[in-house]
């Protein structure tokens, strides 16, 4: 009889997972409580596959062999526990492609940098000429990309909820960037056991294989020092300290595998900053060990464009920078943004709090701030925290916030877009933060000739 494989969610997983399922001869039925896209409806129907939307029919979905399951979908769904209980198998759609491939697989997680090191990474490598493939939370779903058994070598981008859901799945090399507090809500509120989930990435790895860890992040490395990892294990760090396979000369990157010694001056690197060093020595460290030629380490590295919403130079207006960094929803990553900051800086912050603790920030602000602007529904927690630190200003929408910036910032100055919240109070999310900001911009820009 027909296997039957029951997928929970129809976004760019849930899709995948169905062609690859379908082209596995499984019987396929996908289910999504919300509303699905029209170009996903589009591809299920070519494909042949059943679905549902706006409800999830518990009768059929008890019927499965295997469930694979969207990484946005809590273990904790009254549903999902019900169908462990009952030794229904429910994995991740990476798990699940994994199970129908030989590629290589370079896996990167971490709580901050992933993106970046993800894409850095895959580019170099493609500009190395090597049949690489993007996967997971960024690009196309691997699952998919299996079913038409597209590539060679495959650069996966993985969330702690996608790792979550993988159980025989083995990378051929592993990054874990750093583990900061975040998404504690969904993991009982105990840093432990979200420390516990980006480690599964080593879950099933050989003692041939790599694992490249952000040495100076005291969660990663202490559990690196207690000694029961498997692969090689390699750490990358800001400092001078030779021990570690990737370091920094004065302003060289130095990075060591094997019988290879790497250089590059940090200047030379397209995304600049500490964070994208480290996101940097990470990716040089797994090209190392594909293999790539100094040549086309040192071409990757110094052509990779700007990475959206990080970071990203938006333009130059009456001599002051925008700088987009709105992916930064968190307090790490805004610590870094406020670090690679050479001038002085008109900061804009706020929006959904995720239970931040802000003291982390004050040194920096204090050297490198000389105004905050709020932009949220509810500020109070922000105005509280920095008040006594630098000049605050309270604002409720964007335009506020861009007419105090453009009236208050000078030339020379930064204005800096990072938030260290989520979006959702006044934008639908990130993204839509991002670029909101940056056609305000645009339209000073306007403005100005
Ligand atoms: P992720 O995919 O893990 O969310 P991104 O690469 O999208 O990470 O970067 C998100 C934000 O985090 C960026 O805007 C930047 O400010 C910050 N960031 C990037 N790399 C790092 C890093 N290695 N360590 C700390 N913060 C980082």
């Amino acid at each position: 009889m027909m296997k039957r494989l029951v997928i929970l969610g129809g976004g760019e997983s849930g899709v995948g997972a169905a062609k690859l399922g379908k082209k596995l001869g499984f019987e396929v039925f996908l289910s999504d409580k919300g509303k699905l896209s029209d170009k996903y409806k589009r591809a299920l129907e070519e494909l042949g596959v059943e679905y549902e939307e706006g409800q999830h029919t518990e009768e059929r979905i008890f019927t499965a062999d295997l469930v694979v399951k969207s990484p946005g979908i809590p273990d904790k769904l009254p549903m999902v526990m019900g169908l462990r209980e009952k030794g229904i198998e429910v994995i991740s759609e990476i798990e699940f492609a994994g199970r129908y491939t030989d590629a290589k697989m370079y896996c990167i997680t971490g709580s901050n940098g992933k993106t970046t090191t993800t894409l850095l990474l895959y580019h170099i490598l493609e500009k190395a000429g090597y049949d690489v493939g993007l996967a997971g939370n960024v690009g196309n779903s691997l699952a998919a990309q299996v079913a038409d058994s597209l590539h060679q070598v495959y650069v996966v981008e993985l969330s702690s909820f996608q790792l979550d859901g993988m159980f025989q799945f083995r990378c051929d090399t592993a990054i874990l960037t750093n583990i900061t507090p975040d998404h504690l809500d969904r993991y009982d509120y105990k840093f432990e056991n979200y420390a516990n989930s980006k480690f599964r990435i080593l879950n099933n790895m050989r003692k041939e294989d790599l694992f490249i860890y952000g040495y100076d992040c005291e969660m990663v490395r202490e559990r690196v020092e207690r000694g029961d990892i498997v692969p090689k294990a390699v750490g990358f760090t800001y400092t001078n300290c030779a021990g570690v396979n990737a370091n920094m000369d004065g302003d060289t990157v130095v990075a060591h595998l094997g019988d290879r010694e790497f250089r590059i001056a940090k200047q030379e690197i397209t995304i600049q900053g500490r964070h994208n060093v480290y996101n940097a020595m990470a990716a040089i460290l797994a090209a190392l060990k594909a293999g790539v030629s100094d040549e086309d380490l040192r071409m990757g590295l110094t052509t990779f464009p700007q990475v959206e919403h990080r970071l990203e130079t938006v333009d130059v207006v009456n001599g002051v920078t925008y700088i987009n960094d709105s992916k930064a929803t968190n307090v790490d990553s805004a610590w870094y943004a406020l670090d690679s900051m050479h001038a002085p800086v008109v900061w804009i912050a706020g929006g959904t709090d995720k239970g931040n603790d802000y003291s982390v920030l004050f040194d920096l602000v204090k050297e490198k701030v000389k105004l905050l602007i709020c932009m949220g529904m509810d500020n109070e927690k922000l105005i509280k925290a920095f008040s006594p630190i630098c000049e605050v200003v309270d604002t409720h929408s964007l335009d506020e916030t861009m007419e105090v910036a453009y009236c208050r910032a000078e030339k020379g100055d930064v204005v800096l877009l990072s938030p260290c919240c989520a979006s959702f109070d006044l934008f639908k999310n990130y993204e839509n933060r991002g670029e909101m900001f940056k056609e305000k911009v645009k339209s000073l820009k306007l403005r100005v000739h």
